[in-house]
């Protein structure tokens, strides 16, 4: 039956939502999770002494960039708290945790060279200069270039995001090598390629939306400022129906919540469409007008029927018929998605084209061109790709085994790393900010890394994956660096140093400049000169650097003016229209609907591995207080949340005997880990989660290398477990 009273229970004021929202993220942990929506913080007070207000950004996370007020006295941070004017923020518990990371005394403070063969269970080190670092470099990358060609040395960057990858982009595309690539080919990135395939992402949360569907985000801990967006939408009577395999903080405010079986999230849209087109309560002008393949897609989604998709998801029928109901028939609509969970599929891209076709049933997807649309002076972008890459595309590693990621996406796919150094075709790496932990059985991406003839990386900390160097070079945090340059809404904001590096940190801009210079592309890079650099990016604004560094506060954009859309209306596919049915997907081979495949490891697909092991494990959703493999040697971070642990049903740890903070393990076909148990009714029965990225309990080493054949996405959160006792 509806759940009628979740339905109308709607008196969710900010201060009734905190309190739930922080019992439920304390759970039966006894943790007091909501530190996402902290807006102040012990060391939010007036500015007393000689204390200096400096402004930065900060860089705790890949998600946020919002502005911070740093406190510093005597050369010294003292303090931070939220930047008030700037459009980012407030601060969560990870911004206001900064300055442990800033002074932590592990930081990596010098350049250092290896003094031993990579692989030695120990790597040990010899403090040098930034100059040899840099020779050392340069040496090797061009020795690489000479003898078997520039697109042999791949270029990495991790996390932070923003300030490094156009810059190393850049050097790669410069130097010649197409093969750059990031940890977005396991993030974000096939969550665009299946809308891009599609013709076009729907709309977020606007001011005018009816209707909202969260699908698999948790803003309550990953983004504080959507959530009081999210709080606001609420308040103003907008209906949220939240689809989500975890009751999380999030969950709080919908209207409906449906709780699916990870990695089905392709057969409840389908289902949803089936509703909308059946009793015609889409958008008829917009499908009419604007769509492509609408008659197969409908003939296909009848076999979706919401008794067939309840037995696959798990979620009651007649729960599903009101969600699509309420969502359909309060237009405007609009999407909030995330970066990964619905991608983190084998059948991952195809799934998440079935949402969003299902919201473009509702008309929530803006055509191209057709309204007036607002143009403003925007950044260059520095990396210069759409010019730099179509002549070296060819020359890309992935092209083989991810065609259609090749296509539209300009960075490489990764996750075949330790094939493509068996194979010759990259033999050197220039990483920043990497973790090898990232990728599922791990060990063969660390055995890549090792078996390149020559690597260097970039990061705060000599990582795991540091250590897997040549060379290895501190990075600046944002306190501590100039640049890079910000846009936030309006405003434009370049942030300067707020305190002395530690040791040699340097900026990543800066010493990828030097680099440039060594590797005989000085001109290139503007002589090293970041200002001019600045000034170039800055250029279409009619703004100088020299101007945007006195303005502590940033600079307005010049006002955007509405004009006649510069285009023909239509979307970018090779019809003009939102593809139901890709054209670009069937010249490829593949489905061009997008039809639902179970996961090959789950209980449907795989019953006999079912049989063993019983449990779904969903990995890599976010918990507050850490960024993926991050922060853990932050003592305040590290205090809520000590243990890596596994959130596991009431119902389920009964089963096994397993009580709270029980030392568990956790074992798939792939391998075991132990972990403390938190059972929780955020996991529902069958389901467990683990966060990713600790070392002593890493779940991507048990995670088999099962990948999505369009976007390469590795299945983090659909595969098979069980868990017992320790
Ligand atoms: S969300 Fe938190 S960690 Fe991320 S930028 Fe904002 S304050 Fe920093």
């Amino acid at each position: 039956m509806t759940d009628k009273k979740t339905i109308q229970s709607c008196k969710v004021d900010r201060r009734t939502f905190l309190k739930a929202t922080s019992a439920l993220g304390a759970g039966a942990t006894g943790l007091n999770l909501l530190p996402a929506l902290s807006k102040t913080h012990a060391t939010d007070t007036e500015a007393t002494g000689k204390e200096e207000v400096r402004r930065s950004i900060c860089d705790m996370c890949c998600l946020g960039r919002c502005g911070i007020e740093v406190l510093v006295k005597n050369g010294r941070a003292t303090r931070v708290r939220p930047f008030k004017d700037y459009p980012n923020g407030p601060l969560c518990v990870k911004g206001h945790s900064i300055l442990l990371q800033l002074y932590h005394p592990d930081r990596l403070k010098y350049p250092m060279k290896r003094t031993n063969p990579k692989g030695s269970a120990r790597a040990t080190w010899q403090r040098i200069s930034w100059d040899e670092a840099l020779d050392i470099i340069a040496d090797n990358l061009t020795k690489i270039k000479h003898r078997y060609g520039p697109e042999k040395v791949l270029f990495y960057a991790g996390d932070p995001k923003d300030p490094v990858r156009p810059n190393l982009q850049r050097l790669a595309l410069k130097f010649g090598s197409p093969n750059y690539g990031t940890e977005s080919s396991t993030c974000h990135r096939a969550t665009v390629l299946a809308t891009s395939l599609n013709g076009g992402a729907s709309r977020g949360l606007t001011p005018d939306t009816r209707a909202v569907i969260i699908w698999a985000r948790n803003p309550a801990w990953s983004m504080a400022r959507e959530m009081e967006e999210l709080i606001s939408a609420k308040e103003r009577g907008v209906k949220i129906i939240d689809v989500d395999p975890r009751k999380a903080p999030t969950t709080r405010l919908a209207d409906i919540h449906l709780q699916l079986r990870p990695g089905t999230d392709g057969a409840l849209a389908l289902g949803m469409s089936r509703v909308i087109i059946n009793e015609r309560l889409y958008d008829e002008q917009f499908v009419l007008n604007w769509t492509q393949g609408f008659e197969e897609f409908s003939d296909y989604v009848q076999q979706f029927t919401p008794e067939r998709v309840e037995q696959i998801t798990g979620v009651a029928a007649d729960k599903l018929v009101a969600a699509a109901r309420l969502y359909a028939s309060n237009r405007p609509t609009g999407w909030i998605t995330s970066a990964s969970p619905t991608v983190h599929h084998w059948n991952g891209c195809q799934n998440h084209r079935a949402i969003s076709a299902m919201t473009a049933l509702t008309g929530a997807v803006p055509v191209p061109g057709l309204e007036l649309s607002m143009t403003a002076p925007s950044l260059r972008d520095i990396s210069e790709w759409r010019t730099l890459l179509p002549p070296l595309q060819s020359k890309r590693v992935d092209l083989k085994d991810f065609p259609v990621w090749a296509q539209f996406v300009e960075e490489i796919q990764v996750n075949r790393l330790p094939e493509y150094v068996k194979e010759g075709a990259l033999r050197a790496g220039l990483f920043v900010g990497c973790n090898y932990r990232m990728w599922p059985q791990d060990h063969l991406y660390a055995k890549a890394i090792i078996d390149m003839q020559f690597t260097a990386g970039a990061d705060f900390w000599l990582t795991p994956t540091m250590e897997l160097m040549d060379v290895v070079l501190p990075a600046a945090t944002s306190l501590e660096r100039l640049g890079p340059i910000y846009v936030a809404g309006r405003t434009v904001f370049l942030p300067q140093p707020v305190v002395s590096p530690m040791g040699e940190a340097r900026g990543d801009m800066e010493w990828m400049w030097d680099l440039a210079k060594r590797l005989g592309m000085g001109a290139e890079f503007w002589n090293g000169d970041i200002m001019a650099t600045f000034d170039w990016q800055l250029e279409p604004m009619g703004i100088k650097a020299a101007d945007l560094i006195k303005q502590p506060k940033g600079m307005t954009i010049p006002p955007a003016a509405e004009g006649k859309p510069a285009r023909k209306p239509g979307f970018n596919t090779p019809s003009g229209k939102f593809e139901l049915k890709s054209s670009i997907l069937e010249k490829a081979g593949f489905d061009g609907l997008p039809t639902y495949r179970e996961p090959p490891e789950g209980p449907v697909a795989a019953p006999q591995m079912a049989e063993r092991f019983p449990l779904i494990l969903n990995t890599g959703s976010r918990e507050p207080m850490y960024t993926h493999s991050r922060h853990r040697n932050n003592p305040r971070l590290r205090e809520l949340q000590p243990h890596p642990k596994v959130d596991i049903n009431p119902k389920d740890a009964e089963a096994r005997g397993i009580k709270q903070g029980d030392d568990v393990a956790v074992e798939t076909p792939a391998g075991k880990i132990t972990v403390k148990a938190n059972v929780t009714n955020l996991a529902q029965p069958g389901v467990v989660h683990i966060f990713h990225g600790w070392p002593q309990a890493d779940v991507n080493a048990i995670m088999a290398r099962t990948l999505d054949p369009i976007s390469g996405f590795p299945a983090f959160k659909s595969q098979l477990c069980q868990v017992t006792k320790a």
